[in-house]
């Protein structure tokens, strides 16, 4: 890059850098490499070029890593029946310790794991191959222990999507008295109203990384049920500001309503990968 560029007003909040290591431009995706001088953005973790190349970027930018739904939790899974395994084998030796393990059914916070893994699975199946959706699964948030389940970005705008699979009754219920609402959310009989709460570090952070590059854009918090009873009347579309879903009316959501064009939609997604990196 020319030294000209030094002289560029850069954003109050981005610092001018010399890159420590390789890195990808959150704006436009161009390779930046080690010792380029790039813009930092401390609040998402993100860095971008001094000065996006004009048009098309000269070297096109790799084909964008989706993720792979589930995975998370499944290592998850994988981490705490093998230690459960070890455990059980230096008790019992390493044959009684086999058949035990396998015939004395996992933990119920360890089979949690595993059923969510393959419910952030269903969810993925639900949206894969609708046009002009794109959907990135398990992302890393930089600077946080979290991940988020899943990003959709559609026709309808931008999704966070958090897939939980449940079995039992979904309901609301006010727990305020004559004068006061106070909803919960319940599932089969177990106070759920914290999973909606949980979504607001994800769509903030989300709100973090397109504040770098300068976009707003509303986004859209949905909780994704698999395999819950759903009540026959008045149906709950949202709790505490959240979206209520099951894969089948998820997939309506996304697709009404046509708010970004094809162009839009893979910009946004190229913006979201980059910045959130498959885990
Ligand atoms: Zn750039």
């Amino acid at each position: 890059m020319a030294d000209g560029a030094d002289s560029q007003p850069v954003p109050s909040d981005q610092k001018q850098l010399r890159l420590r290591y390789p890195g990808t431009c959150v704006a436009c995706g161009a390779a930046l490499p080690r010792g380029a001088p790039a813009l930092y953005h401390a609040a998402s973790k993100t860095v971008r070029c001094v000065i996006c190349p004009d048009g098309a970027v000269a070297t096109p930018p790799p084909p964008l890593d989706p993720g792979c739904a589930g995975a998370s939790a499944q290592r998850e899974h994988d981490r705490r029946a093998g230690k459960r395994a070890e455990r059980v084998k230096s008790r019992f030796g390493e044959r009684l310790g086999g058949v035990i393990v396998r015939v004395v059914p996992e933990p119920q916070a360890t089979r949690a794991w595993a059923k969510g893994s393959v419910g952030e699975r269903k969810l993925a199946e639900a949206l894969a191959g609708l046009p002009d959706v794109i959907v990135l699964h398990d992302r890393k948030v930089p600077g946080t222990r979290g991940n988020i389940d899943h990003l959709v970005i559609a026709r309808a705008g931008l999704f966070v999507v958090d897939a939980k699979h449940y079995d039992g009754k979904l309901r609301i219920r006010d727990k305020g008295g004559l004068f006061r609402t106070d909803n919960h959310l319940y599932v089969a009989g177990r106070d759920c109203s914290h999973l909606a709460d949980n979504m607001g570090w994800q769509v903030k952070a989300v709100e973090t990384l397109l504040a770098s590059v300068e976009v707003t854009l509303p986004i859209t918090p949905v909780l994704c049920f698999i395999d819950v009873d759903w009540p026959l009347l008045f149906q709950p579309e949202s709790f505490h500001g959240v979206r209520l879903e099951d894969p089948r009316s998820l997939r309506k959501l996304i697709t009404a309503a046509p708010a970004l064009d094809s162009a839009a939609i893979d910009k946004l997604a190229r913006i979201l990968a980059t910045g959130f990196p498959a885990k």
